[in-house]
């Protein structure tokens, strides 16, 4: 396992950590100033001058959301999720996070690896129907059964830190299928089931345990902070935030 102590070559953000704070632009320089050397930019918020830094793209958020209750919805989704495909080939991101659904045949002919991100059964009602990371792999095996690298998972520890079989599901997934690595901590009590997440540390997750299963499996990618936050980190300075993610980096991951 990597040692994360000595210095924060590993560390991604994902840019939804600070977007209260600071526009795309702003972000990529306060990070480049701190020697973050990749980050994970949700659509939205990119913006051309992304190519010119140099900065590496550790995943791109995110395509799905495919269901619609026409059949002009459902075109215009399959039509939005193809050109997410576009943009994260352009920007040369490791992999496409999708939290439902899929546009593989397309994404293997552009050479796009999709990462299915499993969401917390919490969010089964509302938001998606991978709920574990036994399920993520499933669907790789039933999609992709010949490992050709085109589909794989997203580990985003806010999702699947409780999981049972866990450690064997990783393993499963492999260095071929672990696409991303995505992490927070699970405060206790939680206020808010989307919007508080915690910072590496501040939770129950024992991030650096299976951070160590993840590297075994062969992944050897940024580990990636993903941290919404509205009631705490989403209101201190952008600043403070980044240097508390390079911090927690080296110390609780
Ligand atoms: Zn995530």
């Amino acid at each position: 396992m990597r040692d994360f102590s000595i210095d924060h070559r590993w560390l991604s953000i994902n840019t939804a950590t600070v977007r209260a704070q600071w526009p795309l632009d702003r972000i990529v320089t306060e990070c480049a100033q701190r020697g973050i050397r990749a980050i994970s930019p949700w659509r939205d918020q990119v913006a051309a001058l992304l190519r010119d830094t140099g900065m590496e793209l550790s995943g791109y958020c995110r395509g799905g959301m495919f269901p619609a209750s026409t059949d002009a919805g459902l075109l215009a989704a399959l039509d939005d999720n193809r050109r997410a495909v576009d943009e994260a080939k352009t920007l040369n991101a490791a992999c496409l996070v999708l939290v439902v659904g899929a546009t593989l045949e397309y994404a293997r002919g552009v050479g796009m690896p999709l990462a299915i991100e499993p969401l917390h059964s919490m969010y089964a009602a509302d938001r998606a129907c991978i709920n574990t990371l036994e399920q993520a792999p499933d669907l790789c095996d039933a999609l992709d059964p010949s490992r050709a690298g085109a589909l794989g998972v997203a580990v985003d520890l806010y999702h699947v830190w409780w999981g049972p079989k866990l450690q064997a599901q990783i393993e499963r997934a492999g260095r071929e299928r672990l696409l991303a690595f995505h992490v927070c901590d699970w405060l206790v009590p939680t206020r808010d089931l989307l919007n508080d997440r915690g910072m590496m540390g501040d939770g129950v997750i024992d991030i650096p345990r299976i951070r160590g299963w993840v590297e075994a499996a062969g992944f050897a990618g940024y580990s990636e902070v993903e941290i919404f936050s509205a009631e705490d980190w989403w209101r201190r300075s952008g600043g403070e935030v980044l240097d508390a993610c390079i911090a927690r980096h080296r110390s609780a991951v």
